[in-house]
C-alpha cells in the first residue's frame, strides 16, 4: 500500500524521565518499570528470566502497577516470581517514586510523582500521569474513555476540590492512537455492542442443548464485561480456561460469571489463543451446532463497514464490533480537554501518517524515541526551564 509510514516501535522511553521504562521490560538499566495493563504488546520482556535476575541483583527497583494488574500476575504462574517486585500504586492517588540513582549534579535522590488513572480498556488497565521537575507527562497506555468523561477525571484537575480552576497543563502525551483516523470517528460503546451479542447468543442457545456459542476473543483480557453481562441477563456462566479462571477468581463480579466446567454451559470462551477459530476447544464437534462470535474492531474499520452497530457474517463467524480503544472523537475529546504541548503515538497503524494525526488532533506529533537514541549517559533529570 502506498503512503505508509513505518513508526519506530514504542520501547517504553519517556524522554523527560531518563532511566524508566513503561510497558517495556527489555532494558536492564532501567531504575523503575511501569506496567499499564496485561496485554502482550505491553508486557514485552516481562517473562524474561534476565529481568528477574536483574531485579534480584539490584535493590529498590520495582515494577509499578495497579492492584488489579498485580492480582492478575500473581495468579499467572509464569509471572509469579515477579510478584515480589511489583509495587501497587493506589488509583487516583499521587504517589512519589524514588529512584535509586543519585543525582550527581545536585546530590539529591531523583524522584517524581506518579498518579494512576483508570483507563477503561481491560481489567486493571490504567494511565500514568508523571509530574516532576521535568514537567507533566501523561502516558495513556491503551484506553477507552467515553466522550465527555475525560473532563471528569480528577487527576487532570488543577485542584480536584475546585473543578472550575481548570486542568493541569500537560507538556507531553504518549497517546494510544490505535483508532486515530477518520474511519474510526465514532464507535459504539460497550453497552450498545452488548445488545447485539446478547441477541445472537440468546436466539441461538434457546434452540436446544446442542446449540453452543463460542466467543472467539482477540485478546486474553478485555472481554470480561461480556461475560458479566451475559451472566446477568441469562443467568449462565461462561466457560473459560483454567489460567483465566484462576485469575478471575480474584475479581468477585467476574468470578460469578465464569465456570471451569465446560459441560454445564452453552457459552464458551475457553480458548487461550487470540487466533480466529471456529471450534470450541473443550468439545468434540460431533452433533454440535456452534455459533462462533468474534468481537472485533479493526476488521469492521478496514472493511469499511458503514453500519457499525451491525453483526456481520464472515467465514463462519459472526463479527460484532466491540472496541476496547477510544474512537477518534473520544481521543479528540481527551486532547481537547488537556491541550498538550506535543504528542507521541505509542501505537499507530502504519497507514496513518504523523501529519494526519497532527491534523486530526491539532497538536505537534512526533515519533517515539528508541532506546538506542536515548542511550547517551546522563546525570539525573534536566531542570524544567522557568520563564
Ligand atoms: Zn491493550
Ligand atoms: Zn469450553
Amino acid at each position: 500500500m502506498n503512503n505508509q509510514e513505518k513508526s519506530p516501535k514504542f520501547e517504553g522511553v519517556i524522554c523527560e524521565i531518563p532511566n524508566i521504562a513503561v510497558d517495556y521490560f527489555h532494558d536492564l538499566t532501567s531504575k523503575a518499570f511501569f506496567l499499564s495493563h496485561c496485554h502482550a504488546d505491553h508486557m514485552q520482556g516481562l517473562d524474561s528470566p534476565k529481568l528477574i535476575e536483574y531485579l534480584h541483583s539490584q535493590s529498590g527497583i520495582y515494577i509499578y502497577s495497579s492492584k488489579a494488574t498485580k492480582n492478575i500476575l500473581q495468579n499467572w504462574p509464569k509471572y509469579e516470581p515477579l510478584v515480589q517486585f511489583i509495587k501497587i500504586v493506589e488509583l487516583n492517588h499521587p504517589t512519589q517514586v524514588k529512584m535509586t540513582n543519585e543525582n550527581q549534579l545536585t546530590n539529591e535522590k531523583a524522584s517524581f510523582i506518579v498518579t494512576l488513572i483508570p483507563s477503561g480498556h481491560c481489567i486493571g488497565s490504567i494511565m500514568f500521569l508523571f509530574e516532576g521537575l521535568f514537567g507533566t507527562v501523561l502516558y495513556t497506555g491503551d484506553f477507552r474513555i467515553a466522550q465527555g468523561d475525560s473532563k471528569k477525571l480528577k487527576a487532570f484537575k488543577l485542584n480536584p476540590h475546585h473543578p472550575d480552576y481548570g486542568f493541569k497543563s500537560i507538556d507531553h502525551i504518549y497517546l494510544d492512537c490505535t483508532f486515530c483516523y477518520r474511519n474510526a470517528k465514532d464507535l459504539p460503546m460497550r453497552d450498545e455492542c452488548m445488545e447485539l451479542i446478547f441477541t445472537h447468543v440468546k436466539d441461538w442457545i434457546i434452540k436446544g442443548p446442542e446449540f453452543k456459542i463460542f466467543l472467539s476473543l482477540a485478546a486474553r483480557f478485555g472481554s470480561e464485561f461480556i461475560f458479566v453481562e451475559l451472566n446477568k441477563r441469562l443467568g449462565i456462566r461462561v466457560h473459560v480456561s483454567k489460567l483465566k479462571y484462576d485469575i478471575y477468581k480474584q475479581f468477585p463480579e467476574i468470578a460469578a460469571a465464569v465456570t471451569l466446567n465446560g459441560k454445564d454451559t452453552p457459552i464458551h470462551a475457553c480458548s487461550d489463543s487470540n487466533k480466529c477459530s471456529l471450534k470450541i476447544p473443550c468439545m468434540a464437534d460431533r452433533g454440535l451446532q456452534v455459533r462462533p462470535i468474534r468481537p472485533t474492531t479493526q476488521w469492521h474499520l478496514y472493511k469499511n463497514i458503514s453500519e457499525k452497530n451491525a453483526a456481520v457474517k464472515d467465514q463462519g463467524f459472526i463479527r460484532v464490533l466491540f472496541s476496547m480503544h477510544s474512537s477518534l472523537e473520544e481521543i479528540q475529546d481527551l486532547i481537547h480537554c488537556l491541550k498538550p504541548g506535543k504528542i507521541t503515538p505509542i501505537s499507530k497503524p502504519d497507514v496513518i501518517l504523523l501529519s494526519q494525526i497532527e491534523d486530526l488532533l491539532k497538536c505537534p506529533v512526533q515519533f517515539p524515541k528508541t532506546r538506542e537514541q536515548t542511550s547517551v549517559p546522563h546525570h539525573g533529570f534536566k531542570k524544567r526551564k522557568v520563564n
